[in-house]
């Protein structure tokens, strides 16, 4: 073939396969933003028991850049939008994005803060956290999950975001002490290690409660003299905290 002829050829196929591959990707970027609608929407709803009716600014931003359909399933790829937890295999739950949200929005992050997260999962709600801060610690108990979650944070750029297979409920003492600590799976009491790894002025986001009632979600505010404020916030259900410490 010379080359006038494939440069003509190589005009009339790019547009064909641009077409084909637009048809079969459904449009991740506005569903993403009516997801953004919805969240906000539920934070005006339940403004009484979060003490605020608005998220931060930076959380929308954060929300608005972590391509959420990169963390589920490939099968529910069409559903990574919808207001609701999806599973992720080994029975475990990527959160519903309103609570990403909210739990995101009460660790009041500032730009350079380091985070621990206990419970990765598939790395999107450390993404979101890893879109605000400097530093990200998350521990992951099933080996698979944290290990694709590794993997795809690196995909995806986060390199800010390090993932360790664990038990989390003795957090990463050599990372810390932690500006902000979040636990994405319900534990039956506060671990004593997590509230040692917070630094003074830091706070943490915990559902408390057993695996079969519905948990509540607790603030911890450890002030500058290191003493400790806890608040109950609002009723959640999460996947247990496992791993071999006492219940
Ligand atoms: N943050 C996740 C969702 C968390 S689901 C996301 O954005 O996708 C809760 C996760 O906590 C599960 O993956 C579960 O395996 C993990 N987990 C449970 N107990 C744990 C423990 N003791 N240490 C670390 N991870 C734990």
């Amino acid at each position: 073939m010379n080359r006038r002829w494939f440069f003509l050829l190589t005009l009339l196929l790019v547009p064909c396969f641009t077409a084909a591959l637009a048809a079969t990707e459904p449009d991740f970027d506005s569903m993403r933003q009516q997801m953004i609608e919805e969240i906000e929407q539920q934070v005006r709803e339940t403004a009484s028991q979060l003490d605020d009716d608005k998220l931060d600014p930076r959380v929308i931003e954060a929300l608005a850049k972590v391509p959420r359909h990169e963390f589920v399933l490939p099968t529910r790829r069409h559903q990574a939008y919808e207001n609701r937890p999806l599973p992720i295999g080994y029975g475990q739950t990527i959160s519903q994005p309103y609570i990403v949200a909210v739990m995101t929005d009460l660790l009041q992050l500032d730009p350079g803060d380091k985070v621990l997260e206990i419970g990765t999962g598939s790395g999107y709600q450390a993404a979101v956290v890893g879109e605000l801060v400097k530093k990200v610690y998350s521990i992951e108990i099933i080996d698979t999950l944290g290990r694709k979650a590794r993997k795809r944070l690196k995909r995806l750029g986060y390199d800010n975001v390090k993932v360790r297979l664990g038990d989390g409920y003795y957090g990463w003492k050599e990372h810390g002490p932690y500006d902000a600590i979040i636990v994405t799976a319900a534990a039956s009491h506060i671990p004593p290690p997590l509230v040692k790894q917070l630094k003074p002025g830091g706070r943490m986001i915990i559902p408390v409660g057993s695996r079969f009632a519905t948990q509540q979600l607790v603030l911890v505010e450890k002030n500058k003299q290191g003493e400790l404020r806890t608040r109950q916030l609002m009723p959640v259900t999460f996947v247990p905290l496992t791993g071999g410490h006492k219940r």
